[in-house]
């Protein structure tokens, strides 16, 4: 069952992403190419946040993971509560542009089994 609270608070990331790509989005950018900037490629190709955890960022009143934030601004999309950003390196500190795809939930789960069953295919990456 999905927590009311939380749909709401996707609702308004999605506003927040129509806001950016429509008012701020040189700014955006700008924010993008610098979190990329603070990042540390691995051997796979990742750029790696030097974080523990994904990293957050902070823009114009909101906020969100840093890798899906890189994502929604540089393919101009305001992802809605039903789309997940989705890792096709495995890396949730990745924030490589090329690492990222989006999909729905049900994709985020069939990528979790491929891997349980065949590993990270880095070739098509
Ligand atoms: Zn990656």
């Amino acid at each position: 069952m999905i927590a009311p609270r939380l749909t709401r608070v996707r609702d308004l990331s999605q506003v927040w992403y129509e806001r950016l790509l429509s008012y701020h989005y040189d700014a955006a950018l700008v924010k993008v190419t610098e979190l990329l900037a603070e990042t540390q490629t691995d051997e796979n190709g990742c750029m790696v946040t030097v974080t523990a955890e994904p990293r957050k960022v902070r823009f114009m009143s909101g906020q969100d993971r840093a890798y899906r934030f890189v994502y929604c601004i540089q393919n101009q999309l305001a992802t809605n509560r039903h789309q997940v950003v989705r890792h096709l390196c495995h890396n949730r500190r990745c924030m490589n542009p090329r690492h990222l795809t989006i999909g729905d939930r049900r994709d985020n789960l069939n990528d979790d089994r491929e891997r349980r069953a065949n590993g990270v295919d880095w070739h098509t990456l």
